[in-house]
Order: C-alpha cells, then structure tokens, then sequence
C-alpha cells in the first residue's frame, strides 16, 4: 500500500459507505472515515484537525466518531467527541482499535474499516441509541485528501 487512491477500490469504498449506514441504524452517533496519505505533524493532533475540518463537532449530541487514517504513514487513529468521552471509560476504543490493527497487519484494509464501524456501532448503541427523531448529521461517504 503506498497510495491514498490505490488504498480501496471503488466498490470496497461503496462497501464502507454502507457499513457506516448500517452501523448508523444502531445509533444517534455520527461516524465518518478520512483516508490521506502522511502527515507532517503527530497523527493524534493531525485528526482533531480534520475531526474539525469536517465540522465533526457539529452534532447535537457531540457524539460523532473520525476514523483518522495516513496510508503511507501506516498510521490510524479513532477519535471521538466529548460526549462520547464523557460517558464512557478511557480504553473505550481498544476493542475497535484491536479489530483494525489486527486487519490491517494482513493487509485487510476494507474489511478493517467495515468490521471497525459496525463495532463503533454496536459500541455507541447502549449510549448513544438509535430513535425516530434522528438525522443523518453528518455525511457518510469517505473523506480524502
Ligand atoms: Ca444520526
Ligand atoms: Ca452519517
């Protein structure tokens, strides 16, 4: 893997464009994935500056999650806003994290993102439910740089 363009296919994004829906059926929390190539300053800051960008805090619940990742970089990073933090504890995101690195590690890109969302999903679905007044907050295609 070396390039942002040659990281997913087309169908392979259509496919992660769905499993965001799906996993956005479980819950009010808002999920997006941002693809870039590498980043001149520290990933963990490099994300919060695009969880902004994409104006990712703009969720009534501030409960969106950015799934951050730097292809070249061999970099990922999960972040989620303070109304997330706030009810739950810190290791929050370990299992999630867990599920991509060890799919990402065989080269398992799309598969790593899917099976990455759908746990967000099911992890933000005690907190954070689904019900019928919620809206799509926040787009569900992949963002890229
Ligand atoms: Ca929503
Ligand atoms: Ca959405």
């Amino acid at each position: 893997m070396s390039k942002v363009e040659d990281f997913l296919s087309k169908t392979e994004e259509e496919e992660i464009v769905l499993a965001i829906k799906k996993a956005e059926r479980n819950t009010s929390g808002e999920i997006r994935v941002h693809i870039e190539a590498t980043s001149d300053i520290a990933h963990y800051d490099r994300t919060l500056e695009v969880f902004r960008l994409l104006k990712m805090f703009e969720t009534k619940q501030r409960n969106a999650v950015l799934i951050y990742i730097a292809v070249e970089d061999h970099k990922f990073v999960i972040y989620g806003d303070e109304g997330i933090n706030d009810v739950v504890p810190p290791n929050f995101w370990d299992t999630t994290k867990n599920i991509i690195q060890s799919n990402f590690q065989q080269q398992q890109f799309k598969e790593g993102i899917i099976k990455g969302i759908l746990q967000i999903g099911e992890e933000l679905k005690s907190h954070f439910p689904w019900n019928e007044e919620d809206i799509d907050e926040l787009p569900n295609t992949i963002s890229k740089n």
